[in-house]
């Protein structure tokens, strides 16, 4: 068996140390080992090391006999145990509750706030564009219709629970090293409700909530996007001892659209164009969210130049106004071409050769060129 440890370098503190010194140091030791926070091999003894030093350092009479005999002179005056189960603690848990208040049982019977509620709900690009009303059909908890929530069958009596008298815990005075505590559990009679149901509402088994669909009305404005969520307030799901209902939070998923891809309010569109409309300009129709609209192309249009609509985009969601459509041309090479297309080509390659733009500023290629001085 290891030697013992000196009860002060358990707790790290000085000889000096006063009462409040070793009980910083205790809490911060138990703390960080208490099994219940700690599952490192060693930790659960670590703490009953530094239970056991605090126990017997924050004796007056204890710390004094251990100071002028160390650790003989205490185990002598316990009989000889030496370990920290002789101290005849119930458990670990509850000198831990009880020494730094921290109880886990809490009185159920207060009123608690229903469940928040997420709905997913996916709508389509136009629908999250210009806006529109839905109705979600959502299951919910609500307190029942019967009993409304008493769980008792209507006409008979829940009674105060006997055990507890109705506080739903019951205190236990019980004596240790440390003084006297109370340890505050749940009452298991009532489990902590603090009142016993006779007969329970048929209706709701007793639960004294039911679960119901309900139809709720969701104007989606325009303008919301992907990942946008519209919260209602109580609409989610019923509290309990009449603590006040929960929120719907209702998720909005858009749909992707087959033409636009959207960015913020702003809309955008891939238009392909043929490289004569690129080079000798063309009035072509492009989509909007609202129809077809024209486009005219300037002549010598480059490839990915885009062309803005102002205010054909989504409306803004919290000011007047709307985004753009942002058209974006690409040119397309041919890959195939009849006979006299190709002659045609072949005619003009032999006037650029391999500049990039016409060597000669004349005829069709003056107008082009001048596009790019
Ligand atoms: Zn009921
Ligand atoms: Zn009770």
């Amino acid at each position: 068996m290891a030697e013992k440890r000196d009860y002060y370098d358990v707790l790290g503190v000085p000889r000096s140390a006063t009462a409040d010194d070793l009980k910083k140091a205790y809490r911060k030791l138990a703390m960080k080992y208490h099994p219940d926070r700690n599952k490192d091999a060693g930790a659960e003894d670590k703490f009953k090391e530094a239970s056991e030093a605090y126990e017997v350092l924050s004796d007056e009479g204890k710390r004094d006999t251990f100071d002028r005999f160390g650790h003989a002179g205490v185990q002598g005056g316990f009989g000889g145990s030496g370990g920290f189960e002789g101290f005849g603690f119930g458990g670990l848990g509850d000198i831990f509750e009880t020494f730094f208040g921290g109880s886990r049982s809490t009185s159920q019977n207060t009123p608690r706030r229903g469940s928040d509620l997420r709905y997913n709900f996916g709508i389509t690009f136009d629908e999250a564009a210009f806006g529109s009303e839905k109705e979600l059909k959502i299951a919910r908890s609500e307190v029942c219709a019967v009993c409304h929530g008493s769980k008792s069958e209507p006409g008979s009596k829940s009674e105060t629970c006997p055990t507890c008298n109705g506080s739903g815990q019951v205190r236990r005075s019980q004596t240790s090293v440390f003084g006297n505590f109370v340890n505050v559990a749940t009452c298991n009679q009532c489990k902590g409700e603090g009142t016993i149901i006779s007969k329970p509402c048929k209706h709701c088994n007793g639960s004294g909530r039911e679960d119901k669909q309900r139809k709720i009305k969701v104007n989606i404005p325009a303008g919301v996007d992907d990942g946008s969520q519209i919260r209602f307030s109580g609409e989610g799901g019923a509290g309990v001892h009449g603590g006040p209902a929960g929120n719907l939070y209702v998720h909005l998923s858009v749909k992707k659209h087959d033409k636009f891809s959207r960015e913020g309010d702003d809309i955008h569109y891939n238009q392909p164009i043929n490289f004569t409309q690129a080079v000798l300009g063309d009035e072509i129709e492009v989509p909007t969210l609202n129809g077809n609209t024209k486009l005219k192309i300037p002549k010598g249009t480059q490839t990915g130049h885009i062309f803005r609509f102002k205010g054909k985009g989504v409306s803004h969601l919290s000011r007047s106004g709307q985004g753009d459509l942002l058209v974006k041309v690409h040119v397309v090479t041919p890959q195939t071409l009849d006979e006299k297309q190709e002659k045609l080509l072949q005619d003009l390659a032999k006037t650029m050769g391999q500049a990039v733009l016409p060597k000669e500023k004349k005829g069709f290629f003056d107008r082009i060129s001048d596009i790019f001085k």
